[in-house]
């Protein structure tokens, strides 16, 4: 049976605590956590007190007061107290039965360089992020389902880095995009295949340590590519030889912030501008399909291209907005907060997917029989 449905992308917003910079200099918080859905953007100083102290209702009278549009609605909204498990167990691990049931699912993290998006995705040893917690909750439900199912699971991890496309398994590309009837194909990128949590994340870190990083002014940390790791798999019921194939994709955008902050010239202006490029396209094809236009100019750069099927399509998408409460940040964070709003609104239209001859997903499968088959050999 084939079930479909129609869902808003998700949009979780999450603050992060003040870094030592931000710290040391006497910054005013510009982003309050009202409750599990609600943020105020930039409330008067003078009510702080009220915040901290008021109930919930002192809290709306707060927000009634002042004008409208500064207290904004989520899905979720994370304050610094809340760890990556909570992002993973309220947000990703219900992916994780979605993708398990046949579905597509997207997660990606948006936001200005130093606004905890690799936190939230990659985390660290010690705080584990997002792909971690959910990689791994993902091959223990596939171990627990083994006598029912049959699981064939491959991986691919992408970076787009000045509109260039690099397979950061092989460190090989550009690889081109080509279009066929039934989507975007990658030409050239194979799937590798994967047995366990461990070689998935084994495969994770083969990947980013693969990363283009270069640090600019702006901050040494910085990132200036989009990294984007999927996780294909095909799902065989053992009964009835149903055969579904699903994919789920975690994407760590490049820095929101605009090319203007970061004062490169040369190959950096370049990538600032061309980062621009493919996150501005991000932006225009949030703001049509927010509004339920039928033309979603998905082709004008090649991140658009790839996500196409994360955004609109047949994909349940969780985007996590992420901002500092700092006023060193005031203009990203407004413009983060204003960009997850649109998106939230957002629709999509879920199919489970059945494996037919024409699907997309078609091509991955043949990828993962030819890997199988060549892992037969080694
Ligand atoms: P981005 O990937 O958006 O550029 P990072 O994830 O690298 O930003 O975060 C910048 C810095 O802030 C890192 O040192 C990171 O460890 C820290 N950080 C980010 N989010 C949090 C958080 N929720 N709690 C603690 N530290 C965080
Ligand atoms: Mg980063």
């Amino acid at each position: 049976m084939t079930g479909e449905k129609t869902t808003n992308i998700k949009v979780a917003v999450r603050v992060r605590p003040y870094n030592e910079r931000e710290m040391e200099q006497n910054q005013r918080c510009i982003v309050k956590v009202m409750d599990k859905s609600t943020l105020l953007f930039d409330p008067d100083e003078e009510d702080d007190e009220f915040f901290f102290q008021g109930t919930k209702q002192h809290y709306r009278d707060i927000t009634k007061r002042m004008n409208k549009k500064l207290s904004m609605d989520f899905d979720r909204v994370f304050d610094i107290h809340n760890t990556n498990e909570d992002l993973f167990e309220e947000c990703t691990a219900p992916l994780v039965d979605a993708v398990l049931n046949g579905y597509n699912c997207s997660v990606f993290v948006y936001g200005a360089t130093g606004a905890g998006k690799t936190f939230t995705m990659l985390g660290s040893d010690v705080y584990p992020g997002l792909t971690f917690l959910t990689m791994r909750d993902l091959f223990e439900k596939i171990q627990s389902q083994q006598e029912l199912r049959k699981f064939d699971v491959g991986c691919t991890y992408l970076e787009v880095y000045n509109e260039q496309v690099m397979n950061l398994l092989t460190k090989s590309g550009p690889l081109k995009l080509r279009e066929d009837s039934n989507g975007v194909v990658v030409s050239g990128l194979a799937l590798t295949p994967i047995y366990s949590a461990d070689e998935l994340l084994r495969m994770l870190a083969l990947g980013n340590s693969q990363r283009t990083q270069h640090p600019t002014d702006a901050n040494a940390e910085s990132s200036r590519s989009h990294a984007i790791f999927q996780v294909h798999i095909r799902i065989t019921d053992r009964k009835t030889d149903t055969k579904r194939t699903v994919k789920l994709s975690m994407i760590d955008l490049a820095g929101s912030e605009r090319a203007a902050s970061t004062r490169g010239i040369g190959v950096r202006f370049k990538e600032g501008a061309s980062i621009n490029k493919s996150l501005l396209a991000l932006g225009n094809c949030i703001n049509k399909l927010a509004d339920g236009l039928k033309h979603i100019p998905y082709r004008d750069s090649n991140l658009t291209r790839i996500l196409k099927d994360s955004l609109g399509g047949n994909c349940r998408t969780l985007m996590v907005a992420n901002v500092s409460m700092s006023s060193l940040t005031y203009e990203d964070t407004y413009n983060t907060l204003k960009y997850a709003s649109r998106a939230k609104k957002i629709r999509s239209t879920l199919k489970q997917n059945i494996l037919k001859s024409k699907l997309p997903t078609e091509f991955y499968v043949k990828k993962i029989d030819e890997a199988m088959a060549e892992n037969a050999r080694l």
